[in-house]
């Protein structure tokens, strides 16, 4: 009985409502939940930040269809049908979905965070279970919807020395010691040399004194706001936004150390454990690991970490290009990219389907997924459940399980994010 063995269920998914988020139907977090649930009022004066599409207990997914399971969590349901995981997946992560699937609509910049990997996730959850809730790792991944900046990883050396070479307010924050030893590394330095000076000079700036720092960044906005702004460097331009958002953070002074990172639709960013990053603007699909470890370094009024941030860093320093994560073509569906991040817990299918091309179907997979439809109308089956799938739908797709899709107006493209964990290729 399909009933009893659901090919996939339609889901209700969390929209979490955090002060960073864009405002009311600005935010395509919020956009895409009104448009599949008729029951949800907008709040033009709500920020809305994130659409959770999952199992994690501060934002479960609940079921919507078929009709008599509606109103049940996912992760319940999962509990009691671990067939729906696939056996290889269910067994690998204990019967848990193994990721958390998101939209993001970032309106002002979050936390300039790192997540921990799974050694250091279990040693700060058995020390301090409160500031770190899981034992899990975090690695992230997200897959712009329109236009988006972040930063991600430190600059390669030579741009870092240049910023602070070129930022007196900076250098008085480090010290002259550390600028120094900052300005006069010569070009044939060797790696492990460049990493230790960048890592006491990272470490200068966290642990600075705050009310230097705020006095510095004080002088620093005034000088840079008395330049004409057609001549600011993006950099310039961020630290006037970021102080008057955060107004003394060190955070603010990150950015010289950080790669700035803007993405067009379909750009991509894989963050691994122990790399620095923050969310600056914009909005994005964002597919992670399920936890919810962050060490926060600054741009926050949370608790910051700084001493475990330090340590744990890698300094590598380089170009952005080493988190981009190029789409793949999908051989088993001509109308999918994958984004296939070096981890298992999951990969995400771009699916883009051109108007007038007719009926198609995602393949099976060995493992569960979850889709999401951003654009486009289509008629949706498997086995013998169907359903109307539109903007903001959200399915479950259970292992083993090819979904059909007639589309509703042939002269529509559609277009789909799908979030999958597959163990093997
Ligand atoms: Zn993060």
């Amino acid at each position: 009985m399909s009933s009893e063995k659901p090919p996939f269920l339609v889901l209700s998914p969390a929209l979490q409502t955090y002060a960073w988020g864009k405002r009311g139907s600005q935010s395509e977090a919020c956009s895409l939940k009104a448009s599949a649930d008729p029951d949800f009022v907008i709040d033009a004066n709500q920020t809305y930040a994130e659409l959770w599409m999952g199992t994690h207990k501060k934002g479960p997914s609940v079921i919507r269809h078929p009709q008599p399971l509606a109103g049940t969590l996912l992760s319940d349901w999962l509990k009691m049908n671990q067939w729906a995981l696939g056996e290889v997946v269910a067994t690998e992560f204990g019967g848990e979905l193994p990721f958390l699937f998101k939209v993001l609509s970032v309106n002002q910049a979050l936390s300039i965070q790192a997540h921990p990997d799974k050694t250091r996730a279990g040693e700060l959850h058995s020390r301090a279970p409160d500031k770190y809730p899981d034992a899990n790792h975090k690695p992230e991944m997200v897959i712009a919807l329109r236009e988006f900046e972040g930063m991600c990883g430190f600059r390669p050396f030579s741009e870092i020395q240049s910023w602070v070479v070129a930022v007196p307010e900076l250098q008085q924050v480090l010290g002259d010691k550390v600028t120094e030893a900052v300005a006069t590394l010569g070009e044939d330095a060797s790696p492990e040399d460049q990493l230790s000076v960048l890592r006491l000079a990272f470490s200068s700036l966290m642990s600075a004194d705050p009310v230097a720092v705020r006095g510095q960044l004080e002088a620093l906005v005034k000088r840079v706001r008395a330049i004409s702004s057609s001549s600011l460097s993006r950099e310039e331009q961020l630290v006037c936004q970021l102080d008057q958002l955060y107004p003394g953070d060190v955070g603010c002074f990150c950015l010289f150390f950080l790669n700035v990172v803007p993405l067009s639709r379909g750009g991509s960013l894989f963050l691994p454990a122990n790399e620095p990053h923050c969310y600056l603007s914009g909005d994005v699909v964002e597919c992670m690991a399920c936890s919810d470890n962050v060490v926060r370094a600054g741009l926050t009024p949370k608790f910051k970490d700084k001493d475990t941030l330090c340590d744990m860093l890698t300094y590598t320093s380089s170009t952005p290009d080493r988190f981009r994560v190029a789409p793949q073509k999908d051989k088993q569906s001509e109308f999918s990219e994958i984004y296939d991040p070096p981890i298992p817990e999951f990969a995400v299918a771009r699916v883009s389907v051109p108007a007038g091309a007719g009926d198609f179907s995602l393949p099976p997979l060995q493992g569960p997924s979850i889709l999401l439809v951003v654009e486009g109308e289509a008629s949706l089956s498997a086995g013998e459940l169907s359903y109307d799938a539109r903007r903001g739908v959200v399915l479950f797709v259970s292992a083993q399980t090819e979904v059909k899709f007639s589309p509703v107006d042939r002269d529509q493209q559609i277009l789909m994010y799908r979030a999958y964990c597959q163990l093997q290729s």
